[in-house]
């Protein structure tokens, strides 16, 4: 059997109204590279006809690969659990609903070719709600200062990796994992190229309003224990900022007498609010790393194969 040379890592979830376009597209895109290559499917417990149409398609094509995992874990751990079925020298991840055109594919396989060890993609006309452009551009920026890996687009899962650097994402066994970040921290080369977006056809966003939020937490914490340590430098900046306001009451008591200090006896509230703020934000993550570390001393599998089809050659089992 020839070495595969390209693998496509795919995340599905209840995209079934997609999934037959998708995958002719991706093969269509594949096929002119001439290279040995396999799209791995991987479905994340979805409700509809996914999982049907994924063994339909990994039946009918030698280059499909199906993945089914009992139950719903995340996109982040669905590729995972596709990326440790993969055996290609150049893993390509990209979303299921087409918003990621496959059509780039080449064009990463071709800046993969450059030997670089990861390449990123800029959303061109990113056709996402302003609520979720303005959300990402925030993140992107604090991302970008937390790593120094001078990035643009962390969001877009339209990636490319070499091997070394999957192999070692693998060897990863933490559960709140972002894989864009988790390659940039192996990454010594990255590169990026400008890639089409397109606006979802068929179905809803997969992610709610909750289920974004925990991914931004996701993401916040797996970068290091940065947000920690700015965590304590807000807290120096209020407390200063309290004392100051105190120093200033007092100063004002003394210039105009006590009639003015129980006159701006309310304006105490207003510090106090803002520290009491700062404080539930310092517990709540702190409870977001206390979870995580919960989580992972518990050492649970990150998700579970139900069954794998379409597979030649057998890989070790992995988590
Ligand atoms: N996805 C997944 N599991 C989930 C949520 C999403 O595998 O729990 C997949 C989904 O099928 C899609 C990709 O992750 O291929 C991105 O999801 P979506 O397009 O809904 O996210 P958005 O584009 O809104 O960020
Ligand atoms: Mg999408």
């Amino acid at each position: 059997m020839n070495k595969i040379i390209l693998s496509v890592v795919i995340p599905v979830y209840n995209e079934s109204a997609c999934l037959n376009e998708l995958i002719s597209r991706t093969l269509a895109a594949c096929w002119p590279l001439t290279k040995p290559f396999e799209i791995i499917l991987v479905d994340d417990g979805s409700r509809d006809d996914s999982a049907r149409l994924i063994r339909e398609a990994a039946d009918r094509n030698p280059e499909i690969i199906g993945v089914i995992l009992n139950r719903n874990y995340g996109q982040h751990a669905a590729v995972m659990a596709g990326l440790a079925q993969s055996k290609g020298e150049i893993i390509v991840t990209l979303d299921a609903d087409l918003q990621n055109p496959p059509e780039e594919i080449p064009n990463l396989v071709r800046e993969m070719a450059r030997g670089v060890d990861v390449v990123g993609t800029v959303r061109q006309h990113r056709q996402d709600s302003l609520f979720r452009r303005l959300a990402s551009s925030m993140i992107n920026k604090a991302v970008r200062r937390a790593t120094g890996v001078m990035m643009h687009d962390y969001g877009c899962m339209l990636r490319a990796y070499s091997r070394p650097m999957v192999d070692a994402m693998l060897q990863c066994r933490e559960h709140s994992t972002f894989i864009p970040i988790l390659a940039n921290s192996f990454a010594r080369t990255t590169s990026e190229i400008p890639v089409k977006h397109e606006a979802r056809q068929q179905g809803e966003s997969k992610y709610s309003l909750i289920k974004l939020i925990s991914l931004q937490f996701d993401l916040l914490t797996s970068m290091s224990t940065f947000p920690l340590r700015m965590l304590s430098l807000t807290g120096c900046i209020v407390a200063a900022g309290g004392m100051g306001f105190g120093l200033f009451l007092m100063a004002m008591r003394l210039i105009y007498g006590s009639t003015w200090a129980v006159n701006g006896v309310f304006t105490l509230f207003s510090p106090l609010f803002v520290l009491i703020g700062a404080q539930f934000i310092a517990m709540g993550l702190l409870g977001e790393y206390i979870g995580r570390i919960y989580q992972d001393v518990r050492n649970r599998p990150r998700y579970f194969i139900e069954e794998i089809i379409g597979l030649r050659q057998p890989n070790p089992p992995s988590q």
